[in-house]
């Protein structure tokens, strides 16, 4: 672990709340897909919970720029990242988390709610990016269709790699996209999507409500704990 100046580049809006930002770094972060960093708006205090917070890696190690997904809200540090201007300089702390992709996970699940997404796109995208052989079926729900971030980056993973599935779920109203399920990821959506779980890795990321609820589900799989991989977005 290590720290980095990075120099902001570009905001990309996700959906209404939820933005990229992106960074050039001095020194290349070898980190591995899944991953996080320490973003650090407060320099004389590293220990400032306030203005630095940990936020996943949302783009692939192989790219030149890295990326940071944040659901926006009226915080302190939220403020920092929406006035960030270009050429602004911000710390990292980085690389931290053991959630990360092993390529010798031949199958592999992701049951992800909201923005959990973030270390499921970095990992995704180095699949795909990698051609690699990965088997791997995301389960991916929101609140609404318009809530789902990501989906168009997600979408082309799956059609470009036939490795890569891809089954979204909403749970405020009934979706219009036909393939989109209504309801929450559930122990029966999956037993009837997947006919090898015992063969598969489940990784689940996002609030630690999220994260509870999904392993409750591993469990009612009858997953082993060694199958089950987590990492709890503290903070939410
Ligand atoms: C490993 C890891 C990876 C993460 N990855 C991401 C990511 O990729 N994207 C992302 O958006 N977030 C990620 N997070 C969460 C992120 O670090 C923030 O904690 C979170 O986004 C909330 O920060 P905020 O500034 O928006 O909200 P804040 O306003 O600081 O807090 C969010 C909510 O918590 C409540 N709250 C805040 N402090 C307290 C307190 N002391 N007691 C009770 N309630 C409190 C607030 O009222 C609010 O409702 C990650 C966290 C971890 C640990």
């Amino acid at each position: 672990m290590d720290l980095f100046r990075g120099e902001f580049i570009e905001t990309i809006e996700r959906t209404e709340n939820v933005r990229s930002f992106r960074f050039i770094t001095d020194k290349k972060i070898d980190f591995l897909p899944g991953q996080f960093a320490q973003v650090i708006f407060d320099h004389s205090d590293l220990g400032d919970q306030q203005l630095n917070k940990y936020l996943s890696f949302s783009s692939s190690p192989d790219k030149n720029y890295i990326e940071f997904t944040k659901r926006l809200s009226s915080s302190s540090f939220c403020e920092k990242l929406r006035n960030l201007k270009r050429a602004d300089k911000v710390l990292f702390k980085a690389p931290l988390g053991k959630c990360v992709l092993k390529e010798e996970y031949k199958k592999i699940a992701f049951l992800i709610g909201g923005i959990g997404i973030t270390p499921v796109v970095s990992i995704l995208e180095y699949i795909a990016d990698r051609k690699l052989d990965t088997d791997a079926v995301l389960f991916y729900s929101n609140r609404s269709e318009s809530d789902t971030a990501f989906k168009k980056e997600l979408d082309d993973f799956s059609y470009l790699r036939g490795n890569i599935k891809i089954f979204y779920t909403v749970t405020k109203c009934r979706p219009l996209d036909k393939n989109c399920f209504f309801g929450r990821i559930s122990k029966e959506l999956i037993a009837n999507k997947l006919k090898d779980i015992e063969k598969r890795m489940f990784y689940i990321f996002g609030p630690p409500k999220m994260v509870e609820a999904m392993e409750k589900v591993c469990f009612e799989l009858e997953c082993s704990q060694g199958q089950i991989k987590t990492e709890n977005f503290i903070g939410y």
